[in-house]
């Protein structure tokens, strides 16, 4: 899709966490009005006749349009959480990210195997993040799992969307 009001307010930050990394900053999207909606409209273009009945959001970043989408599809909202955050019983999954080690939780009763799940965060980059939530919601048996980044990181070495198999749909709003 690669709106270009999109592109032009998305902020690159340089050396942000550590030096090397090129930290896309969705931060100046959700600010813009403009911006928010056409994140929001397009996401909800994409997915209104999935049958979606539950949006998981990824820690942090995956809140915002996770939450905003879900309204907008009529679906409910599942945070998937750094460690120690959610207060019930929940399952965890372990990953390593592009730069360090991590560990993501849904609660235990987040999902049912009725749900049409869209998982969502902000953008895809080795695809670890997104293999471990999506690995956490199969383990629910849903009818069927959706994927969707505000940004893919279309860079040499990353390869993001081979932690996936064919069995799963990914869509992103912007390829950089
Ligand atoms: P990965 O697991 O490598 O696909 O990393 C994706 C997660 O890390 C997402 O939650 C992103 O918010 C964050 N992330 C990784 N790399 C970047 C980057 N270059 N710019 C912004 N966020 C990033």
């Amino acid at each position: 899709m690669n709106n270009e009001i999109l592109l032009k307010n998305l902020r690159n930050v340089p050396d942000f966490p550590i030096p090397g990394i090129q930290f896309k900053d969705v931060t100046t999207l959700f600010k813009d009005p403009e911006c928010l909606r056409i994140m929001v409209d397009e996401i909800y273009e994409l997915y209104k006749d999935k049958g979606i009945t539950k949006v998981v959001g990824l820690e942090s970043r995956g809140f915002v349009l996770g939450a905003a989408v879900a309204l907008r599809l009529g679906a409910g909202f599942v945070m998937c959480r750094k460690p120690g955050k959610l207060p019930a019983q929940t399952r965890k999954a372990t990953y390593m990210k592009e730069y360090g080690k991590d560990t993501i939780e849904i609660h235990d009763d987040a999902i049912t195997e009725d749900d049409v799940v869209l998982i969502h965060d902000d953008l895809l980059a080795t695809g670890g993040t997104m293999a471990a939530a999506y690995g956490l919601v199969k383990g629910f048996n849903p009818k069927k799992t959706f994927i969707n980044f505000i940004i893919e990181l279309a860079i040499e070495g990353l390869n993001g969307r081979e932690c996936f198999g064919d069995d799963v749909e990914i869509t992103t709003l912007m390829t950089i």
